[in-house]
């Protein structure tokens, strides 16, 4: 009697054990992809930003000049003002 009790009581903390560890596998799995993802979604967000900075037009408020939005300066007055103009949508 004793003995079956002592091995209920083995099985229960071994089957915890093994849950424990499955539990402990799966967050650290699941945790490193989020990581991969957070990483991928940052790449994405690089790309975009990239694309959206080439996009951009700056326009000089001295000569009415419009340059590209990653230059620090009005390419034609030198002035070194950032009015941001968005790129203009088409209507059909
Ligand atoms: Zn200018």
């Amino acid at each position: 009697m004793a003995t079956s009790i002592a091995v209920e009581i083995i099985l229960i903390f071994s089957t915890m054990f093994i849950a424990v560890t499955i539990a402990a596998l799966w967050f650290a799995f699941s945790a490193s992809k989020l990581k991969h993802k957070r990483d991928l979604q940052e790449k994405k967000m690089n790309i975009i930003d990239k694309h959206f900075n080439d996009m951009l037009r700056i326009e000089c408020p001295y000569c009415r000049t419009i340059y590209f939005a990653n230059r620090s300066e009005c390419p034609n007055c030198k002035a070194n003002t950032k009015r941001i103009l968005f790129p203009e949508i088409p209507i059909t």
